[in-house]
């Protein structure tokens, strides 16, 4: 089988026309320019979004292949029993029925539903021999690099008009591991509302198994700000209900552990939160951090801080952890704060010393950070 991309943007195009939006604009400087969306397939059926499969330019053998309508898209097999899934339309999710064979290409609309790609890999739907293309592109992206970097995360294609998708006929039982050639421990570091947390999710979308670490606090916030607020656990509740349901979902501070025993791919939510939460554990807080060396809270956090980097360095996990950065604004006024601000900036140091990859965000956007 193989799927002609007669046309790979969404719904207007990209760069769409009239829109000046910085999109936009960055594809007519760059040269971009992708149709709306639409697929033919084998020269003789032709997908185009809110139509039926209409004859393509080939002769019509349209009956050798076997056309299932599922929601969000079309579920085509081949003559050669070659199998694609296929998105009807920009922001369309097909949903395979639950008798599906795995797929040879899968053309989707990636920037609606990146996580997609996770749950078909965890059915087995998508696997390492199909070839999957971002299908229906267009502004929701700031441009072609950044779509090409996040369909490397999903080891996806990006696709361009024109192009050719041929199955490979390959083996069904290659299972995909969690990102060949991704960095196994990647630190993303920013600050409140930088864009962090939603660059580590977005990293990990296309994995099929992935294991989220909430490193506290879950409830209510340590640390000096007291007591639960009603603000806070919504926010708590807004993020869990935003994340994919198949993911699982770890609550704990034992983020060591976690390092040792996860396969796969793990995201640790966050190392600054991790910290708030052994500092109260400890007992810091409430002392207002009053160190006395030796003393057992000091070394307690000390401690659990060693623990947590030998954990680090020899993961065999997939690692995407956040943190907070720390110490650009005001000097805390309270002891506690200073120790807080201190000991993470240290652990900062010491996790990045020990990452492939540091990556700094800031106002959403992601800069690599230089070895
Ligand atoms: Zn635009």
């Amino acid at each position: 089988m193989d799927a002609l991309l007669t046309g790979t943007g969404g719904a207007d195009g990209w760069p769409q026309p009239g829109c000046r939006c910085a999109s936009c604009e960055r594809a007519r400087d760059t040269g971009v320019s992708r149709d709306p969306g639409g697929v033919l397939v084998d020269g003789t059926l032709a997908f185009r979004p809110g139509r039926q499969p209409g004859p393509g330019t080939s002769s019509p053998t349209a009956a050798a292949h076997r056309i299932d309508p599922v929601p969000g898209g079309w579920d085509v097999t081949g003559p050669d029993g070659a199998r694609l899934l296929l998105a009807a339309g920009p922001g369309q999710v097909p949903e395979p029925r639950a008798e599906a064979t795995p797929y040879d290409i899968a053309l989707l609309d990636l920037l609606t539903s990146p996580a997609q790609l996770g749950l078909l890999r965890s059915a087995g739907l998508i696997a390492a021999h199909t070839t999957v293309v971002a299908l229906y592109t267009d502004h929701r992206v700031s441009s072609v690099a950044e779509l090409a970097r996040r369909c490397a995360l999903w080891q996806a294609q990006p696709g361009q008009d024109g192009e050719l998708i041929t199955s490979s006929g390959g083996q069904h039982a290659t299972e995909v591991r969690v990102a060949d050639g991704l960095p196994r421990r990647a630190l993303i570091i920013g600050g409140a509302r930088s864009g962090k947390s939603t660059e580590a999710e977005l990293r990990l979308s296309g994995a099929p198994r992935v294991t989220y670490l909430a490193a506290g606090p879950w409830g209510s916030p340590t640390g000096p700000d007291g007591p639960a607020d009603t603000e806070w656990v919504d926010r708590v509740a807004r993020h869990r209900a935003s994340r994919p349901r198949w993911w699982q979902t770890v609550e704990s501070l034992d983020v060591a552990g976690q390092l040792r025993h996860t396969s796969g791919a793990l995201l640790i939510d966050g190392i600054g939160t991790w910290l708030a939460g052994i500092m109260d554990e400890a007992g810091l807080w409430t002392t207002g951090g009053e160190r006395v060396p030796g003393s057992p809270p000091d070394a307690i956090v000390r401690s659990r801080i060693d623990d947590l980097v030998d954990a680090w360095r020899q993961t065999a996990a997939q690692v995407v952890a956040v943190t907070d950065d720390v110490g650009s604004g005001l000097v805390p006024a309270y002891l506690a704060g200073r120790v807080f601000r201190d000991q993470l900036g240290w652990l900062n140091q010491r996790l990045a010393a020990e990452s492939e990859l540091v990556l700094h965000a800031i106002a959403g956007r992601i800069t690599p950070l230089p070895s």
